[in-house]
């Protein structure tokens, strides 16, 4: 993403574009971030090393905001200076274009979590499989479907992350959230209009500083047992992280009729002879035909190359058009 006559884009704060022709020099800026923010602040730092798919050219500023006061004095900091702002937890749903982000980029984490009866209580930046974990050790029931799912709560919240038919919607009590100006407000589940892989903070632009769920009492052995049986399932149909990748490039289709299962959009992908297809380093995993693998030095053009051939096989053989569940940064014109 790049300048354009001036202008920043803002993907976090949607419609609020800041001119920031004439800014003081980078140093200054670059100063001016740390300082407000109370934490370093690097500049042009490659996104491939914050993505999983190990793709993506330089933020023009990255911070890593360890606690919940560098998060919301970054997301003032940032509207101040009138700069762009991406927000990144693990970076497991994200493709970064090639040119980067001409921006800050804010990556949430790590935090932690912590247990209060049924309730459990995380901050945006730790990791999906901490909970996981911590929920089948004390015997409560309800997240095993989310074990080995990649990336942090906060990022797994924006976009309702889940699967066989379960996402972490399903357990939210609540959340609480920052805004551009740097405020925190409660949000409750209805607020946050979660559907299959969306949430309202996509059109609000807020950023996740905690969320709480709430389990059930369950058997530790039965839960440890899915638990296992997941990652297994996860183990031989994708990707492990030896092989970068963002997880399914596209969204599954919505049920045929009410009441009946979404079309796995890798289904449709894999009639349409989509597995070990290649443009440069960007493949189609052999194993399930709505991953792209990243083998060796793939470019985000490549990537995207590559998934409108997909999609164009799709669109011609069964006349659907299938929807990036990865987020394109900046967004695709398909
Ligand atoms: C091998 C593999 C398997 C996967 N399997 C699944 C699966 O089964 N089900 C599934 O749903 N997903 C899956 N994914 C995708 C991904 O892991 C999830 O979407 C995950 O929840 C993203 O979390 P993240 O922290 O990595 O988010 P990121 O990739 O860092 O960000 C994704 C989006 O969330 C936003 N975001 C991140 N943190 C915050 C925050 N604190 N506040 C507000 N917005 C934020 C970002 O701005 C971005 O728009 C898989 C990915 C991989 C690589």
């Amino acid at each position: 993403m790049s300048r354009q006559n001036g202008v920043w884009p803002n993907t976090n704060q949607p419609g609020r574009c800041v001119n920031a022709a004439g800014r003081a020099d980078e140093v200054a800026v670059l100063n001016e971030l740390s300082d407000a923010i109370g934490a370093p602040v690097r500049q042009e730092v490659p996104l491939a090393e914050h993505t999983t798919i190990r793709i993506g050219g330089p933020a023009r500023y990255l911070c890593v905001a360890r606690t919940t006061e560098q998060l919301g004095r970054a997301m003032k900091a940032a509207s101040d200076l009138g700069l762009g702002l991406q927000v990144l937890g693990g970076g497991s749903n994200v493709l970064f274009s090639d040119s980067g982000f001409d921006g800050l980029v804010l990556v949430v984490g790590p935090g932690r979590v912590e247990l209060d009866g049924v309730r459990m209580w995380a901050e945006a930046g730790a990791p999906y499989a901490d909970l996981v974990r911590l929920a089948a050790r004390k015997g409560l029931a309800g997240l095993s479907f989310a074990a080995g799912i990649p990336g942090t709560v906060g990022g797994a919240l924006w976009g309702n992350a889940g699967a066989y038919g379960k996402a972490i919607g399903d357990l939210l009590v609540g959340a609480v959230v920052v805004g551009a100006d740097g405020r925190r407000r409660q949000v409750t589940r209805d607020e946050l209009r979660l559907g299959y892989r969306t949430s309202a903070l996509a059109e609000t632009g807020e950023v996740v500083e905690s969320v709480t769920l709430e389990l059930e009492p369950g058997e530790p052995q039965a839960i440890w047992a899915e638990v296992e049986g997941n990652l297994r399932r996860r183990r031989e149909r994708l990707p492990g992280p030896e092989l970068p990748s963002a997880g399914s490039f596209f969204k599954n289709l919505p049920p045929p009729a009410p009441g009946e299962s979404r079309v796995p959009a890798g289904k449709l992908l894999d009639e349409c002879g989509c597995k070990g297809l290649r443009v440069g380093d960007a493949m189609v995993y052999e194993r399930h035909a709505n991953v792209i693998v990243n083998v060796g030095r793939a470019t985000a053009a490549q990537v995207l190359q590559l998934a409108r051939e997909m999609r164009r096989r799709v669109r011609e053989r069964f006349g659907v058009a299938l929807e990036p569940e990865v987020r394109i940064l900046p967004a695709w014109q398909a």
